[in-house]
C-alpha cells in the first residue's frame, strides 16, 4: 500500500465540460501529458446538464480552474460567458478550449489546427489546389471545411442529407474566404457522386459509422473508389469504419480522427499550461495514446 501524492493543494484543475461526457477519451489524454512533461495538474470529466451551462462556467471560474475544454452541446453556448474569442474560434464559430486568467475567460478553438497537423503527418500531404469533397456539414464539417479553403483547396464539395445545411455553409465560405471555390450538393444526388468520382480527398465529417452504429457508412458498400483518392474519416470509435474499410480494399490511404483527436488536445494542454510539449515526449504519448485508442 502507498500514499497518492498525484493531488495536492497546489494541483492546477482544468476538465471538459459537455454532456454527455461518460465515453470521453480526453482525460485519459489530458493527464497522460501532465504526467510527461511533470506538470502537476488534473484533468477531469464534468457533465453540465442542461441549462447549468452558466453556472457550470461561474463554478469553474470561482474554484480556481485554469481551463477547461468543451464538448458537445456547448461549443457555441459557451461563447456567451466568455471575455474574449480569439480570431480563430470566431471565424469557425466554436470554441473547444477556455483558459481563466484571473478573472478572464478566454476561448480558443483547437480542433481546426488538430485536424491540418494530423491529416499533413498520417497522409504526408495537405490541401492546396486538391479538390475536396466533405460529407456532413455540422460543427466538425464547418471546421474542417473553412480550414481545408485557408490552406487553399482548389475546390470543396459540402455533401449532406440536408441541402440547406450544406448550402449554408458554401455560402460563408464563399463570403469569407476570398478566392474560394465551394459548392453543395444533396447526398446520394447525381452531383455528390460526380463531385465524389472526381475528388482528390473525401472527408466524413458525419457521425455515420460511429459507434454504436458500426455497420452504416456515408458511402454505399460497393462505392467505387480510385486507389489515389485519401479517405479521412473524423470518426475515431471504432478504429476502421466501413468507410475506411471500403477505402482500404481500394487501395486508398484511410485515415481515422484519433490524430486530430490527440492534436486538438494538445494544443489545448500547450493553452493552459503555456509550453510546448517537446518533440521526443509528443511522439511516445502519441503512439501509447493511438495504441489505447485500439483496445
Ligand atoms: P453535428 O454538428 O451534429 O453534425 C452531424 C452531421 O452528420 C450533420 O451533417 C448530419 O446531417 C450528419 N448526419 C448525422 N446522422 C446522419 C445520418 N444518419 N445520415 C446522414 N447524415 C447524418 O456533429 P459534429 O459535432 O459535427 O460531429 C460529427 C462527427 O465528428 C461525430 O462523429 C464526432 O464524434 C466527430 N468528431 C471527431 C473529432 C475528432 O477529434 N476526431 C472532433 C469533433 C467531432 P444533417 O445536417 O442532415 O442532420
Amino acid at each position: 500500500m502507498h500514499l497518492d501524492l498525484r493531488v495536492n493543494g497546489s494541483t492546477k484543475l482544468t476538465g471538459l465540460i459537455g454532456n454527455p461526457v461518460e465515453h470521453t477519451v480526453s482525460p485519459v489524454l489530458q493527464n497522460s501529458l501532465f504526467s510527461v512533461t511533470g506538470i502537476n495538474g488534473v484533468y477531469l470529466p464534468l457533465k453540465v446538464p442542461e441549462g447549468s451551462l452558466r453556472d457550470a462556467v461561474n463554478g469553474l471560474k470561482a474554484v480556481g480552474f485554469a481551463g477547461f475544454n468543451v464538448t458537445i452541446p456547448y461549443k457555441g453556448a459557451i461563447m456567451e460567458y466568455l471575455d474574449e474569442i480569439n480570431e480563430e474560434a470566431k471565424l469557425l464559430e466554436a470554441v473547444n478550449t477556455v483558459k481563466i486568467t484571473g478573472d478572464r475567460l478566454v476561448g480558443y478553438n483547437t480542433d481546426g489546427d488538430g485536424f491540418l497537423r494530423a491529416f499533413s503527418e498520417q497522409t504526408g500531404t495537405g490541401f492546396t489546389r486538391k479538390s475536396v469533397c466533405i460529407l456532413g456539414a455540422g460543427g466538425t464539417a464547418r471546421t474542417l471545411a473553412i480550414k481545408i479553403a485557408l490552406e487553399g483547396a482548389n475546390k470543396i464539395c459540402i455533401i449532406n442529407r440536408t441541402l440547406s445545411s450544406a448550402i449554408k455553409l458554401t455560402e460563408k465560405i464563399n463570403q469569407i474566404i476570398s478566392g474560394a471555390s465551394a459548392f453543395a450538393a444533396a447526398a446520394g444526388s447525381a452531383e455528390s457522386m460526380l463531385a465524389l468520382a472526381r475528388c482528390d480527398i473525401i472527408i466524413n465529417a458525419t457521425s455515420v459509422g460511429m459507434h454504436p452504429d458500426t455497420e452504416a457508412s456515408p458511402l454505399e458498400e460497393g462505392f467505387s473508389l480510385r486507389q489515389e483518392q485519401i479517405i479521412y474519416d473524423v470518426i475515431y470509435n471504432p478504429v476502421e469504419t466501413k468507410l475506411m474499410a471500403l477505402a482500404r480494399r481500394s487501395g486508398c490511404i484511410a485515415v481515422n480522427g484519433a490524430g486530430m483527436l490527440f492534436y486538438q488536445g494538445v494544443k489545448a494542454f500547450e493553452i493552459w499550461n503555456g509550453s510546448i510539449i517537446p518533440a521526443k515526449k509528443l511522439e511516445d504519448i502519441s503512439k501509447i495514446f493511438l495504441k489505447y485508442l485500439q483496445g
